[in-house]
């Protein structure tokens, strides 16, 4: 039985596949619907606005705002030692994706919702490369 600290399998759906690709290549890819011109996310068959299956990948801008976040004291042992900043960010696209605010101390007293961060791309092994964010400036 897998324990819960084991890797999580990474299978791509036919659904996600463009977006794991682009991240790969270190892009920030998301969905756009032709018909209304709305992006959304997660990646779907079909727009959540106006049910168009007329869909295309467009890569955007990496940039975004702290929407709302949380510290993990205890992440999986495949993440590594706490603490991390369970992060959800609303790019300048619209849409909100759930990531990991790094480059930054996960303390309460320095995280502001609302501030301006962007994307960055870490290798997780195993040829998985996950989105994570940063304040805007940060290095
Ligand atoms: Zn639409």
């Amino acid at each position: 039985m897998a324990s819960v600290d084991s890797f999580p399998r990474f299978a791509p759906t036919p659904e996600t596949a463009p977006f794991w690709e682009g991240v790969r290549n270190r892009v920030l890819r998301l969905p756009r619907c032709r018909t209304c011109n709305a992006y959304h996310f997660y990646p779907r068959p079909l727009c959540p606005y106006c049910w168009s299956r007329d869909l295309e990948w467009v890569t955007v801008g990496g940039r975004g705002r702290l929407h709302s976040f949380v510290i993990n004291q205890r992440p999986p042992k495949h993440v590594g030692p706490g603490p991390i900043v369970l992060a959800m960010v609303e790019l300048d696209e619209g849409p909100r994706l759930m990531t990991e605010l790094v480059g930054i101390d996960p303390d309460p007293a320095r995280l502001r919702c609302d501030m301006p961060v962007e994307v960055v791309f870490e290798a997780a092994g195993e040829g998985v490369v996950l989105p994570k964010f940063r304040p805007r400036g940060a290095r």
